[in-house]
């Protein structure tokens, strides 16, 4: 498949669990937001034609000045769950035929994860996400904390982003109503079509904690 790429940024989000009294998008690392390192990143990956972020209405002077200066940048609302977010900037690109979606907070994934993610769906692959193999023993647990089972984790993958979509198949997953997802290969897998994996990257990891943050910071240095 050619054509253009768009990526997607739900940078809507309030991520308290950072604990910062601003959203997470617009925490700094080493003098630059979270969502300025990830917009820059897709850029330079040398694959995305352009990026469409998504934020909060309040946050939207804030976008503006994190990116200011960034060309090939665009901003919509956001809307109230991750996937309203996806929708509304989904919307906004109605002549893409790639369409990537990544989190801001995933600011450090490596150029090449991208290349990588957007060869697969160019390859004929329309639904694409980056992984890592699961490195801890996993246990399933009852509601009361007892162990119940001890999962093979050989068969399971961490997630990371950007996923990679063929555009009208990702169109057609936003318009299914099933629910919430936490991702949007979630959606897709309801469909019943194919989603495939590619490698994923340690420092495609997500900022969630200040912990996280600290990491970064190492990743960084
Ligand atoms: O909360 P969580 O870290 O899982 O959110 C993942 C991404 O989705 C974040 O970048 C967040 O800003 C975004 N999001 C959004 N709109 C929402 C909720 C989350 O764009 N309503």
């Amino acid at each position: 498949m050619s054509g253009a790429v768009t990526a997607l940024v739900p940078a809507a989000g309030r991520g308290v669990r950072l604990g910062a009294d601003i959203p997470k998008a617009f925490v700094a690392l080493r003098g630059r937001s979270l969502l300025w390192r990830a917009v820059h990143g897709l850029l330079e990956s040398g694959c995305v034609d352009e990026v469409v972020v998504a934020v909060a209405a309040e946050d939207a002077g804030h976008a503006a000045h994190a990116l200011a200066g960034v060309d090939r940048v665009r901003f919509v609302t956001g809307g109230a769950q991750r996937s309203d977010s996806v929708r509304a900037a989904l919307d906004a690109v109605p002549g893409t035929d790639v369409v990537l979606v990544h989190d801001a907070a995933r600011c450090l994934t490596p150029g090449s994860v991208i290349r990588d993610v957007v060869a697969a769906v160019r390859a004929g692959h329309p639904a694409v996400v980056p992984v890592l193999p699961v490195t801890d023993t996993v246990k399933q647990v009852d509601a009361g904390g007892a162990v119940v089972a001890t999962v093979d984790r050989s068969a399971l993958r961490v997630v990371q982003t950007p996923q990679g979509f063929d555009a009208a198949l990702l169109r057609r997953a936003h318009a299914g109503d099933g629910g919430p997802a936490t991702d949007d290969a979630g959606l897709v897998e309801r469909l019943g079509e194919r989603v495939t994996t590619v490698p994923g990257h340690p420092h495609a990891f997500k900022i969630t904690t200040p912990f996280d943050l600290a990491v970064d910071e190492a990743v960084l240095g």
